[in-house]
């Protein structure tokens, strides 16, 4: 089964970044309210995710890092309407095969926290005492020490880093209710502090793009039909051309769509797009029962049940958005 995980790794695990939205994700799903990351070499070396949620019980932390062994879902209708981020029971399990991984977690109230490794193909079943406050805390070393095929195919420290923070931001900008912290090579890079207010949310955009996104961007909130857009938009004004600066939630969940991205684009162009690429925090909520979250496995894709409902949403709030603003 070990073998299998590694094959399974290949699709989730292909760089450091995909271990940390995987683990952020089980710590959000857990219910923490502040999250630790820390990373050296550009988490080749060293992935830390450490978090203050549930944790897990003794009995169930072995079971933890075997395939399909998730807590997420227990009948049907759970995968119907899918509230947690993770449900596919793998994640530790592919990671582990792949690294020196080590999970150490303190259940509610326990008395005692408990740890268990992972080194490859060899997994030690037995767990031992370890200190540690309630919650878990996931350690990943020596990433693709057994695959040098995959090690290659890592990118430098720089590139790594960039992506592993790309993918902290989204996350970051999905959940104002959880505070952050990420390091590198022991470094604040960013430090996110719970944000229950607007203003605050704000200045967490600001941190996380750039100061003067928020200067340049109009807020949206929108509601029709049952569906419901929030956000901010930037101005034409707003010169940066950077493609990456576009971030769409479904639900919760960040989500790079075509059918999304030809609405925003359309209402951009059709009011005053200007060739530059459109940056945009925004965020639609529907009725869950309207929405497939779940046609691939790292679920950047969704399908509406609705498509044109939502294309048409989206564009004429934008364009109404955009177009009171017109010079
Ligand atoms: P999935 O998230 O798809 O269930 P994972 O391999 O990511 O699968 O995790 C396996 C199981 O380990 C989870 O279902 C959960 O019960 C437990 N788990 C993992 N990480 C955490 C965490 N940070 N806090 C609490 N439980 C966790
Ligand atoms: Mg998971």
């Amino acid at each position: 089964p070990r073998l299998a995980n590694q094959i399974a790794a290949g699709e989730v695990v292909e760089r450091p970044a995909n271990i940390v939205k995987e683990l952020v994700e089980n710590a959000l799903d857990a219910g923490a309210r502040r999250i630790e990351v820390d990373a050296e070499q550009g988490g080749v070396k060293l992935l830390r995710v450490r978090d203050d949620g549930c944790g897990i019980e003794q009995d169930d932390l072995a079971l933890a890092l075997s395939r399909h062994a998730t807590s997420k879902i227990t009948t049907l209708d759970d995968l119907e309407a899918v509230m947690t981020m993770g449900f596919r029971g793998e994640a530790l399990a592919s990671i582990s095969s792949v690294s020196r991984l080590t999970l150490t977690s303190r259940f509610e109230q326990a008395e005692q926290a408990w740890q268990v490794t992972a080194e490859g193909r060899d997994m030690q079943t037995s767990v031992a005492p370890a200190a540690h406050p309630q919650g878990t805390t996931v350690e990943v070393r020596d990433l693709f020490f057994n695959t040098p095929a995959r090690r290659k195919f890592l990118r430098t420290e720089k590139t790594e880093f960039g992506h592993l923070e790309e993918h902290l931001k989204k996350l970051a900008l999905s959940r104002y209710d959880v505070a952050f912290t990420l390091r590198h090579n022991n470094r604040v890079i960013h430090q996110l502090r719970v944000a229950d207010r607007g203003i605050e949310q704000e200045r967490r955009v600001a941190t996380l793009l750039s100061p003067d996104f928020i200067d340049h961007a109009i807020h949206v909130d929108t509601e029709a039909a049952g569906l419901q857009l929030k956000g901010w938009v930037a101005l034409p004004t707003y010169s940066r051309s950077q493609t990456d600066m576009q971030y769409f939630y479904v639900n919760g969940r960040a989500v790079r769509d075509k059918l999304v991205v030809h609405a925003i684009r359309q209402a951009y162009r059709d009011v005053l797009y200007n060739g530059r690429h459109p940056a945009f925090v925004l965020y639609l909520e529907l009725d869950p029962k309207l929405v497939d979250v779940n046609v691939h496995p790292t679920k950047h894709e969704v399908r509406f049940r609705d498509g044109r409902l939502v294309h048409d949403f989206l564009f004429r709030t934008l364009h109404q958005v955009l177009g009171n603003i017109r010079p």
